[in-house]
C-alpha cells in the first residue's frame, strides 16, 4: 500500500467513526426553545432561523407558569436551552426560582437598551408593550387620562373597565407604581381604581375596549396591541368602534407610558447554550422585531428599529424609561396591594 492509500484509508476510518458516533449523540444542531409566546405569526420565524443557522428548533408551548414549573421540576437536567415569555414579571419568576444563567452578548447589549434587558444580563427584552388606555373620545377629554394618577380620581367613578388582578399586564403596571410612588401611594391608586370600575372585572383586555365601545364605561385599561389589533383587523364593527374610541398614552410622573416586554433568557442548564444565545440574539435583530411589529403589533425594542405599518401610527409616544426589571420584582407586592383592595 502506497503511503499516500494508507492516509486515505486512516481518514476514511476516522470519518466513518464520526459518523457511527452521530447516529447515538445527534450530530443535527438543536435548540430547545420553551415558548409562552403562542402566536402562529411567530412561526415564520423558526423555519427563517433554522434557514439560516441549520440549527432545528423543538418548540414547547405553554404559558408562562406552566413552563416555569416544568423547567423547575425538570431541574439540573432539563432539556430547557431558551425561555421567552411576554411578561417582565414572568422573566423575573424564572430568574428567582434559579432557572436563568447571565448571558453576555455585545450583539444583545448593543441591539436593546439597557432599560429593557435585566441588569445581569439574566434575559433580554426584544418587543415592547405599553400598558395604556382606550377612552370614548365623545366622553373624556385627552388631558383628563394623560397621567395614570388621574384614572384614580373621583371623575370617573363607575367609568373604568380592567381585567383582573391576576393578569400579569395589571400586576407589572401596579409593580411599576410601587417602584415608582412607593406602597402607600400606589395602594390609595390601587383602591381608587376599584372604586371607579364600572363593573367587576371579567374578560381580557380586548373585551375592556369593547366595553368602552358599549357604553359600559368610559376608559378601559389595555396593552397597546389589542386596541392596534382592533382598529386594523378583519372584524368591522370593531374597526368602527374605534373611530370613536381611541388610545391613550397617560404617563407616570410625567415620564413616559408603563411599557413591558417580550422576552427571553438562557436557562441555566441549557444543553446548548451557543444555540440558545444565538436564537436569543436572532430575536432581537430588525428582521424579526419588524416581523413582530407588523404581524402581532408590538413595538420594537430598539431604538433603530422603525415601527412598520400598521404599529407605526401609534408609536410616536414617550415611554417611561424605567428598567423592566424594578417592576418585575414587585409583581408580588402589587399582588397583595390588589387583594387587600378587593380588585378580584
Ligand atoms: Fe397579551
Amino acid at each position: 500500500m502506497s503511503r499516500r492509500a494508507i492516509v486515505t484509508t486512516l481518514l476514511g476510518t476516522i470519518l466513518l467513526a464520526g459518523c457511527s458516533d452521530g447516529n447515538d449523540k445527534a450530530e443535527v444542531e438543536e435548540v430547545n426553545l420553551y415558548s409562552a409566546r403562542h402566536y402562529d405569526s411567530d412561526l415564520p420565524l423558526y423555519d427563517r432561523f433554522t434557514e439560516e443557522t441549520g440549527i432545528k428548533i423543538n418548540r414547547i408551548e405553554g404559558n408562562a407558569d406552566q413552563l416555569i414549573a416544568r423547567m423547575k421540576s425538570e431541574g439540573e437536567n432539563s432539556p430547557a436551552d431558551l425561555f421567552i415569555t411576554a411578561d417582565a414579571g414572568a422573566l423575573w419568576r424564572a430568574q428567582e426560582a434559579g432557572l436563568f444563567q447571565p448571558v453576555e452578548s455585545k450583539i444583545l447589549t448593543t441591539r436593546i437598551p439597557e432599560n429593557l434587558r435585566e441588569p445581569d444580563g439574566n434575559w433580554y427584552g426584544f418587543m415592547r408593550r405599553a400598558r395604556i388606555v382606550t377612552y370614548d373620545s365623545a366622553k373624556v377629554k385627552p388631558e383628563e387620562i394623560n397621567d395614570y394618577a388621574k384614572l384614580a380620581e373621583p371623575r370617573f367613578r363607575g367609568k373604568i373597565c380592567v381585567r383582573s388582578s391576576d393578569s400579569v399586564y395589571n400586576l407589572s403596571l401596579v409593580g411599576a407604581l410601587i417602584e415608582a410612588w412607593g406602597q402607600e401611594q400606589a395602594g390609595k391608586w390601587v383602591r381608587g381604581i376599584v372604586a371607579n370600575m364600572a363593573r367587576p372585572p371579567e374578560g381580557g383586555d380586548r373585551d375592556q375596549i369593547r366595553a368602552v365601545g358599549a357604553g359600559v364605561c368610559e376608559v378601559a385599561l389595555t396593552n397597546s396591541y389589542y386596541y392596534i389589533r382592533l382598529a386594523n383587523g378583519d372584524d368591522e364593527a370593531d374597526r368602527k368602534l374605534t373611530e370613536r374610541v381611541k388610545l391613550g398614552f397617560p404617563s407616570l410622573d410625567g415620564k413616559g407610558a408603563h411599557i413591558n416586554i417580550s422576552g427571553g433568557g438562557v436557562a441555566a442548564n441549557a444543553p446548548n447554550k451557543e444555540n440558545a444565545i444565538r436564537l436569543l440574539e436572532f430575536f432581537t435583530s430588525a428582521e424579526v422585531q419588524t416581523h413582530i411589529a407588523a404581524e402581532n403589533n408590538e413595538f420594537p425594542a430598539s431604538p433603530d428599529v422603525a415601527a412598520p405599518a400598521p404599529v407605526d401610527a401609534y408609536a410616536d409616544f414617550t415611554a417611561n424609561p424605567m428598567n423592566v426589571s424594578r417592576f418585575a420584582v414587585r409583581q408580588p407586592e402589587a399582588q397583595s396591594l390588589m387583594s387587600e383592595a378587593g380588585w378580584r
